[in-house]
């Protein structure tokens, strides 16, 4: 495609993204996070979908819009509420201690109205914050970092977790580690995809593991799709995995029988 035409289909989908909330195109997808001490799910990631003209468009192709054209404010807030709603339901459902992850991207947390739009969705919900995660990516505190750590430390402490999401993939120094009150590291899926073939790859995801547990920061590997890549991050000691070898990301009513099965 040449690229006026990648730029024209970009502008399009823009204008498509406009009415995206208003048109119930969202919806949301979720998958479990398995604690390895235990075998109990532990935490939920929550992952946007784009229904278009009966077609299914990934966030990878969409977010970035959505970022690029501001539109990631509203359609974050929807996200956000409705991650509140379905985590509500798990908790009323006895659930009381999982933890429901949201992504949130570099421009919606940098909007001035970020941290009321999370208090407005965990109080709309009647949500206690403890049970609400919020995956960040370095791209975050890149910029304004005076900033971003005032709202961090409010969000931390009305008793939101916060993790830091594709760890290992983004060029910052690593000693924002000791300034942000940060829980998780998830290691990104790339360094586990071929880890039982690559040494580099085991070498990178163990020293990961290790600066965390030494920070005292729990770890999660993302992208986990083979039981070897279970048995390498059991032999580490690492707490979760996440990844097509427990779950896909599933839809909420499936979410809920999953969980049903998981816990008997
Ligand atoms: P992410 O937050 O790192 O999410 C993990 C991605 O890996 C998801 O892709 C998930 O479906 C996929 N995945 C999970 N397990 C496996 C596995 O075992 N193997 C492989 N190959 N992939 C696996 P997805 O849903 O397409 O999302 C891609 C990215 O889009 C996310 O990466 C995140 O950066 C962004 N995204 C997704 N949902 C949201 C959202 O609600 N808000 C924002 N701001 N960004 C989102
Ligand atoms: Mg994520
Ligand atoms: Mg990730």
């Amino acid at each position: 495609m040449s690229y006026a035409n990648k730029i024209e289909q970009s502008a399009n989908l823009i204008d498509k993204l406009r009415q995206v909330i208003e048109k119930d195109e969202l919806f949301l997808v979720f998958q479990p996070q398995l604690h390895l001490s235990n075998n109990k799910i532990t935490g939920i990631e929550t992952l946007v979908r784009w229904k278009h003209d009966s077609e299914i468009i990934s966030p990878v192709d969409f977010i970035p819009l959505a970022e690029q054209s501001g539109l990631i404010v509203p359609i974050g807030e929807w996200i956000l509420n409705q991650a509140c709603l379905i985590a509500k339901q798990l908790v009323e459902l006895g659930y009381i201690d999982i933890i429901v992850a949201v992504n949130v991207s570099p421009r919606q947390f940098s909007h001035p109205s970020f941290s009321a739009s999370v208090h407005q969705a965990l109080r709309q919900s009647g949500l206690s914050p403890r049970n609400l995660e919020l995956e960040i990516t370095e791209g975050v505190f890149m910029h304004n970092e005076v900033a971003t750590l005032e709202v961090l430390h409010e969000l931390k402490s009305s008793g939101i977790s916060l993790s830091i999401d594709d760890f290992g993939t983004g060029y910052s120094s690593l000693s924002y580690l000791k300034r942000l009150p940060i829980d998780k590291l998830k290691i990104d899926q790339s360094f586990i995809r071929d880890c039982h073939h690559n040494e580099e790859d085991r070498v990178i995801v163990s020293t990961i593991v290790e600066l965390g547990k030494s920070l005292g920061l729990s770890l999660i590997a993302e992208g986990v799709e083979e039981s070897v890549h279970v048995d390498f991050l059991k032999s580490l000691q690492c707490d979760e995995i996440q990844g097509y070898w427990y779950s896909r990301p599933i839809e909420a009513a499936q979410l809920f029988e999953f969980m049903k099965k998981a816990s008997v």
